[in-house]
C-alpha cells in the first residue's frame, strides 16, 4: 500500500519500539484486489514473551497513575483516531475490504469506547461494608488485575481491539494484542497513534505473526492474568482449555447464529431497514449479523418481494470506489463456506428470490443473495453462513418462532420486530440471547453491555460492566478500631 502516512506501519509494537523482525515475512493482501498491502513480522512465542515482560514491567506504575490520567490519554487517543480517521479508514478498507464509509463508522464506533472509558477509568468505586462486630471495618477495593493478552479476528479490526483495551487500559491493566494476521495494519495504525499521543513505553503492545505460538505464550504465561478473546466458538473452547493451567481470567466473544423474526404486525419498511443493516453490512461478516430470517406466513411472500428489490440495490464492488456499499469476503475460504450455503440450501429446494451465487465480479465478490423456502434442515439454519445471503424461513406463531430461533447451541444477538406490545415483553424474556434488538436492526453502542450467552461465550464490553472483567475485588479487613 502507498501511504505516506505514519500510521502505516510494518513493524510489530513491543515495549514502545517498533520491531520489524529479521526472521520471515507475512503478507497481506487487499481482499479486493488481490494486490499486496504490505507485509508484517512473523513473530512467534519469544517476541510473545518479550511483550508480555514489557507489559509486566510497565504495569506497577500505569496502575498507579491517577485514573483521570490515564483517562486523559485514552481521551487523546479517542481524539487521533478521529483527526486521522481518513487514514485509517483506508488502511482497514485496503487490508479488510468493507466500503471506506463503513470503515469511517468503525473508527467512529472504535473511538467511542476509548471516550467512554477514557471517562469511566474515574468511576471505579469500591464499598465499605458493615461488619460483624462493632470494632471491625470492611472494605472492598477494585484493583487491575496485570497484564491483559488480546486476541481479536479481521472483520472489525480496529474496534475489537479498542473495545478491549478502553476498559482494561482505564483499569490499569496493560495490553498485549494479537490481530489477526489478516488484518495487522489497522491494529498497527492504533499503536502508532497511542505512540504519537503518549502511552507509556510497555503499556500498549502489539504482536503480529501466526496465531498458535502466539497465542501459546499468552495462555501458558503466568505474567497474563487475563485473556480477552474475539473469535470463533471453536478457537475461543481451544484458548480458554489452554488458559486452565494458569487459571486466567477469561472473557470470550464468540459466534452467533442470530435470528431475525418478523411478525405479521411489524412495521415492514423498518424491518426492512433494520435487516439490511444488520443482514449486509460488512457484506454480512458480523458476529451479531442477522443468519436466520424468520418470517410469519401471513407477510412472507410480501416480505421476500421487498427484501430482495432493497437487497437488488446494493452496489458491489471494490470498498475503495465511491458508491460502493458492499465489498469483498475476507478470503477464499469464506467464499467456499458461503456459497457452500446457498448450493446446499438451493439443493434442499430454497429458491434465491436475489442472487444465489458468485457475483459477475469474480474473485471473493459474492452476489447479494435472498433465500425463499428456506427450512431448518439446511446448513443455513446452523451455521454461522458470514456473507451476504439472507436465508428467509417461515413460521405461523409466535411459540414455533421463538423454539426456532432457540434452537441453536449459540447466543449473541437475536432481533424482532412487532407493534403489540405484550408480545414485546413476552418475546424479549423468552429469547436466549445475550442482545435483543426489538425494532431494532443494531446492538452496537458504547453504553451497552455487548455480549452472548451459551457458546456465545461470556464477559460483557462496553457500558458500565465493561470495566469488570479487567478488575480484581479486594476485601481489607480492619479489626481493633475501638
Ligand atoms: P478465529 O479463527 O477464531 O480467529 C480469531 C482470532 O484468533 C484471530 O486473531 C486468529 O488469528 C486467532 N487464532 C486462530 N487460531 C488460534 C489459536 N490456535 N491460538 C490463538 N489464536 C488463534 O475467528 P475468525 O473466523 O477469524 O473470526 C470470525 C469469528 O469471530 C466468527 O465466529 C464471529 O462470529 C466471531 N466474532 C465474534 C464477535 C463477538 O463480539 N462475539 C465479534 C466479531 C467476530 P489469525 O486470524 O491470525 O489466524
Amino acid at each position: 500500500m502507498r501511504t505516506g502516512s505514519f500510521l502505516f506501519r510494518e513493524a510489530a509494537f513491543i515495549g514502545g519500539a517498533w520491531h520489524s523482525g529479521s526472521g520471515p515475512r507475512i503478507e497481506v493482501r487487499n481482499p479486493a484486489t488481490g494486490g499486496t498491502v504490505g507485509h508484517v513480522p512473523d513473530l512467534g512465542g519469544a517476541e510473545t514473551n518479550q511483550a508480555i515482560a514489557a507489559a509486566a514491567a510497565a504495569f506497577p506504575a500505569w496502575r498507579t497513575l491517577p485514573a483521570g490520567k490515564r483517562g486523559e490519554l485514552l481521551n487523546a487517543l479517542h481524539l487521533a483516531l478521529l483527526t486521522h480517521i481518513d487514514d485509517l479508514a483506508a488502511i482497514m478498507t485496503a487490508e479488510q475490504g468493507k466500503p471506506l464509509a463503513e470503515a469511517r463508522g468503525e473508527i467512529q464506533y472504535g473511538a467511542s469506547f476509548l471516550k467512554w472509558f477514557a471517562e469511566e477509568a474515574r468511576r471505579v468505586y469500591g464499598d465499605t461494608i458493615p461488619g460483624p462486630t462493632s470494632d471491625r471495618r470492611i472494605l472492598v477495593f477494585k484493583e487491575p488485575v496485570g497484564v491483559v493478552a488480546a486476541i481479536t479476528p479481521w472483520n472489525f479490526p480496529n474496534a475489537l481491539i479498542a473495545r478491549k483495551c478502553a476498559p482494561a487500559l482505564a483499569a490499569g491493566c496493560t495490553v498485549v494484542i494479537k490481530p489477526s494476521e489478516l488484518t495487522p495494519f489497522s491494529a498497527l495504525a492504533l499503536a502508532a497513534l497511542a505512540e504519537e499521543v503518549g502511552f507509556p513505553p510497555g503499556v500498549f503492545n502489539v504482536v503480529t505473526g501466526q496465531p498458535g505460538p502466539i497465542g501459546e505464550a499468552m495462555t501458558s504465561s503466568r505474567d497474563v492474568r487475563k485473556l480477552s478473546f474475539t473469535g470463533s466458538t471453536r478457537v475461543g473452547k481451544l484458548l480458554m482449555r489452554r488458559s486452565t493451567e494458569t487459571l486466567k481470567r477469561v472473557t470470550l466473544e464468540l459466534g452467533g447464529n442470530a435470528p431475525f423474526i418478523v411478525f405479521a404486525d411489524a412495521d415492514l419498511d423498518q424491518a426492512i431497514a433494520g435487516l439490511m443493516m444488520s443482514k449486509f453490512r460488512n457484506a454480512g461478516q458480523a458476529c451479531v449479523c442477522a443468519n436466520r430470517i424468520l418470517v410469519q406466513d401471513e407477510i412472507y411472500d410480501e416480505f421476500a418481494e421487498r427484501l430482495a428489490r432493497a437487497a437488488g440495490l446494493l452496489v458491489v464492488g471494490d470498498g475503495m470506489r465511491a458508491g460502493v456499499t458492499i465489498g469483498p469476503l475476507i478470503n477464499d475460504a469464506a467464499v467456499e463456506k458461503v456459497l457452500g450455503h446457498i448450493d446446499d440450501a438451493r439443493s434442499r429446494g430454497a429458491r434465491p428470490a436475489l442472487g444465489g451465487g458468485a457475483h459477475v465480479l469474480g474473485g471473493r465478490f459474492v452476489a447479494p443473495t435472498v433465500l425463499t423456502g428456506v427450512t431448518t434442515s439446511m446448513r443455513v439454519a446452523s451455521e454461522e453462513t458470514f456473507g451476504p445471503v439472507a436465508p428467509l424461513f417461515r413460521f405461523h406463531g409466535e411459540d414455533e418462532a421463538i423454539e426456532i430461533a432457540n434452537s441453536t447451541r449459540v447466543g449473541l444477538a437475536a432481533y424482532f420486530y412487532t407493534q403489540d406490545i405484550r408480545r414485546s415483553w413476552r418475546v424479549a424474556e423468552r429469547l436466549e440471547f445475550g442482545m435483543v434488538g426489538l425494532n431494532s436492526g443494531s446492538v452496537s453502542f458504547e453504553m451497552a453491555p455487548f455480549g452472548g450467552m451459551k457458546e456465545s461465550g461470556f464477559g460483557r464490553e462496553g457500558s458500565k460492566y465493561g470495566m469488570d472483567d479487567y478488575l480484581n475485588i479486594k476485601a481489607v479487613h480492619i479489626g481493633h478500631i475501638n
